[in-house]
């Protein structure tokens, strides 16, 4: 049997941290298991239906590095993968569990249902469900005879199909998280599995997909373990028990307070979706950990371990590692808990240990939306080696080393007026003249120079080291000053150290 997973999400907005953990575990678990990974759009629910969410969804999963085997995009053998392109295949199975009396048409109207939860609520239960208690009193194929249910569906009276909840039943099953769990059916509601618009609901939908798509093992959020009892029953009222997937419901994702939610991004000032997101209808906009600069290593890293742990301290992996490591029995069943700070680590660290080649890639992009054009990409290789370890988000970048492709448009003079007097003045013209000698322009020859003036002038080079950094820098940061000299050039170092004299003078 080969491993076949799938990610179902519904086009209905952004892709949070939990959607993407989920996309993540399904596609460690298929990758260390040579298996297949399917991405299907459950779009059933056309009243929820989002202009633009389904592509957003599949940009974020190529942004992760987390693509597919199988999807509308990639194609396969099992599609459509879209569920709204696969309405045809579902009333077929709903009809079957009609006539094997495990659902049964229900023709109640909207007033009839609204009647029905006024007349049975009770201050304990306000709003009763349609259960195995209701339904005897309602207007469903259970209670009418033959001749008036083949009248009503021959008069395309709207109607739904409802699953026959069991009475006094438990429903078991083994979550490879959680281990036994047990339902008692008296508890759940007879769930429509078809609705009035020949849709499916997406708990018929789900069972009938992942079974015409031999899903092996699926994998969801814990929100949608109390639709567990009524997939199982499906599964066994269809006479496919022995095909159903094993389960895992994987933990919340928690937040400052309770489950992790959009608000709190916006309260806190953190990302919660994978990329940017804008609501179409609302207009809402929803911060993406692209954008704020992380990478997208260290996003799925930092995933990884919301939630999974490989059993030793080690805490940094590639994917490839995560691959070779990954297993969902070592998933815990406990919230995880998102701290922003422990986030940024994992970036921190992954800005020192990726590749250049690969830091660049991810860097140039970002240099190019801040009107800085790279020609020269060996240049911008050293750059990153020397500021790599300074930058926490990509997007530090241009803070850090933007003054090594533009003269800085300010310059904190602020900074050196404090301690500046006519030696160091002098020091800095005698400085700048000398450096504009120079026949060759290496390390070695700044720092002598340097050096050689401060000993003439008669100053300590300690005290000269911090205005010469502004001078080049504009402000006091960035890596040593020598090297910077040396980077951006004789005549921009010249041109620069001139440029603050004459600021500092005004
Ligand atoms: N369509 C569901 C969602 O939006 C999928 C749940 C499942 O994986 O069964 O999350």
């Amino acid at each position: 049997m080969s491993v076949r997973v799938r990610f179902a999400p519904s086009p209905t907005g952004g892709l949070h941290l939990g959607g993407v953990r989920t996309v993540l575990y399904n596609y460690l678990f298929a990758r260390h298991h040579g298996g297949k990974f399917i991405v299907r759009i459950e779009d059933t629910d056309q009243t929820r239906f989002v202009e633009g969410a389904e592509q957003y969804i599949f940009d974020c999963l190529q942004w992760c590095g987390l693509e597919p085997d199988e999807s509308v995009i990639h194609g396969g053998e099992y599609g459509p993968y879209k569920q709204s392109e696969r309405k045809e295949r579902y009333r077929k199975y709903a009809e079957i569990l009609v006539t094997h009396g495990y659902a049964y048409y229900a023709f109640d109207t909207k007033e009839e249902l609204e009647q029905m939860r006024e007349a049975n609520k009770t201050p304990e239960n306000p709003s009763p469900q349609y259960d195995h208690r209701i339904r005897k009193k309602m207007r469903n194929s259970l209670n009418l005879t033959d001749a008036e249910v083949k009248e009503l569906l021959e008069a395309n009276t709207p109607h739904v199909i409802r699953i026959k909840m069991p009475e006094n039943e438990v429903v078991q099953f083994t979550d490879m998280i959680r281990g036994e769990i047990s339902f008692d059916t008296n508890l759940a509601d007879d769930k429509v599995l078809l609705k009035a618009d020949g849709m499916p609901t997406y708990h018929l939908a789900v069972v009938v997909d992942d079974y015409l798509m031999k899903i092996t093992h699926a994998f969801r959020g814990e929100e949608w373990l109390s639709s567990a009892p009524v997939h199982l029953l499906l599964w066994k009222y269809l006479g496919w028990e022995k095909q159903m997937p094993q389960w895992a419901h994987l933990p919340l994702i928690l937040g400052p307070n309770g489950k992790l939610s959009k608000r709190d991004g916006a309260k806190y000032g953190f990302p919660v979706f994978a990329m940017n997101w804008t609501d179409p209808r609302s207009n809402e906009f929803t911060e993406g950990f692209k954008e704020k600069g992380f990478l997208p290593e260290a996003f799925i890293n930092m995933l990884a371990m919301l939630g999974w742990n490989a059993g030793t301290e080690q805490e940094l992996f590639t994917k490839n590692e995560l691959i070779e490591h990954f297993s969902m029995e070592r998933v815990h069943a406990a919230g995880a808990k998102f701290d922003y700070e422990k986030a940024k680590w994992f970036n921190h660290e992954w800005m020192k240990k990726l590749q250049i080649a690969d830091l660049r890639l991810q860097i140039e992009p970002i240099l190019s939306t801040n009107g800085i054009q790279i020609n020269d990409t060996a240049y911008l290789d050293r750059i990153i080696e020397l500021v790599r370890e300074r930058c926490t988000l990509l997007t530090d970048f241009v803070q850090q080393a933007g003054f090594f492709f533009q003269t800085p448009e300010t310059i904190d003079t602020d900074a050196i007026k404090p301690k500046w007097n006519e030696e160091k003045k002098q020091f800095f013209t005698e400085f700048a003249s000398q450096l504009n000698q120079l026949n060759e322009w290496n390390l070695t020859a700044i720092e002598t120079t340097f050096k050689n003036v401060a000993a003439e002038k008669n100053i300590k080079a300690g005290e000269l080291q911090l205005p010469m950094r502004v001078m080049l820098v504009g402000g006091k940061f960035g890596p040593a000053v020598f090297q910077i000299a040396e980077l951006i050039g004789m005549e921009e170092s010249v041109k620069r150290i001139e440029k603050a004299l004459y600021l500092l003078e005004a």
